[in-house]
């Protein structure tokens, strides 16, 4: 994989990047559970979700779960608080002026009751106490993945085999069986970094699919190149993986190696974290070799299974 007698090589260490994972998974409880009910959650007072109490907790106006603060009209009709903040100080149902009444009781029922998650139909067969149902759907592992396609918002969701087919058939993704790659990216325009969002390609192996990603952007006032990995998959299998990256030309070489990173973390805050191989467009030129007015790298790598490195040294 690295052959010795390149003059220039250069390992970039893996920066910046652990400090960031946990950030999209602390925002969900922040919102809509205010602290005091988590005070709830660890208790034993749970009524299994019996429908009819489950159906007084849907919003009659807009049909969600509501969560405190639960809002009734003077004559009881509830509502949720999204939509007392929409309707004008005017219930829904009988029209009459709405005010600021908490429907407490509601709100403390709403405490002892232990719901399915949201995904149950896709597999998640867990049961959980109504104020922390929330915080588990979003990290729940039968959660949709977002598409993983970058350059524009992709708004389709789904298991990674409709994922895997949705790439192909909607985004003419290249698909490739193997864990090595060798990748050539040709521009005439090397100067175009604004919008030069490359085609994403999907590399079947180990049984799973991961996302290899090459663009080009600004980053602070230098237009560089970056290419990264993303598996498709959740965090915690993510990280049994480490891949590689080396692009070079002009006998010298950079080397990235690094772990990929799961779907679950959008491809712009990846990017944004820098958690990839990143090649300045200088030095990019320069491996493209010729007069420096096309771009021509050859990106080399290779994904593996961290145990079965183990495996390897230890024999
Ligand atoms: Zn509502
Ligand atoms: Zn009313
Ligand atoms: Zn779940
Ligand atoms: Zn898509």
């Amino acid at each position: 994989m690295a052959p010795g007698g390149s003059t220039y090589k250069e390992v970039l260490e893996s920066h910046s990047t652990v400090t960031d994972y946990d950030i999209a998974m602390t925002k969900a409880d922040t919102n809509l559970t205010p602290a005091k009910t988590t005070a709830g959650l660890g208790g034993k007072k749970g009524i299994s979700s019996p429908n009819g109490v489950h159906e007084l907790l849907e919003c009659p106006v807009c049909t969600s779960l509501m969560y405190p603060p639960i809002y009734q009209c003077p004559s009881g009709h509830t509502l949720c608080s999204n939509c007392k903040s929409r309707v004008h100080n005017c219930c829904p149902t009988c029209r009459h002026e709405l005010g600021d009444i908490r429907c407490l009781a509601l709100e403390k029922v709403a405490e002892s009751l232990e719901l399915p998650c949201r995904y149950q139909s896709l597999g998640c067969h867990d049961i959980f106490p109504y104020y922390s149902k929330l915080k588990h759907e979003q990290q729940c592992r039968f959660h949709p993945y977002n598409c993983p396609y970058a350059g524009f918002e992709c708004s389709v969701t789904g298991d990674i085999p409709t994922l895997v087919e949705h790439l192909k058939g909607d985004h003419k993704v290249d698909m490739h069986d193997g864990c090595t790659f060798n990748h050539r990216y040709v521009k005439s325009n090397p100067q175009e970094v604004e919008n030069a969002t490359w085609m994403l390609t999907v590399f079947n192996c180990f049984g799973k699919q991961f996302c290899l990603h090459f663009e080009a952007f600004q980053l602070g006032t230098a237009p560089v190149y970056m290419a990264f990995l993303r598996f498709m998959g959740d965090d915690n299998e993510a990280k049994k993986f480490s891949y590689s990256l080396e692009v070079g030309g002009n006998s010298r070489k950079l080397i990235w190696q690094g772990v990929p990173r799961s779907i679950r973390d959008s491809h712009r805050k990846v990017r944004d974290s820098q958690d990839g191989l990143i090649i300045q467009r200088n030095l990019a030129l320069y491996f493209s070799g010729g007069d420096r007015q096309e771009l021509k790298l050859r990106v080399t790598g290779r994904i593996w299974k961290e145990s079965e490195l183990w495996k390897d040294n230890g024999c």
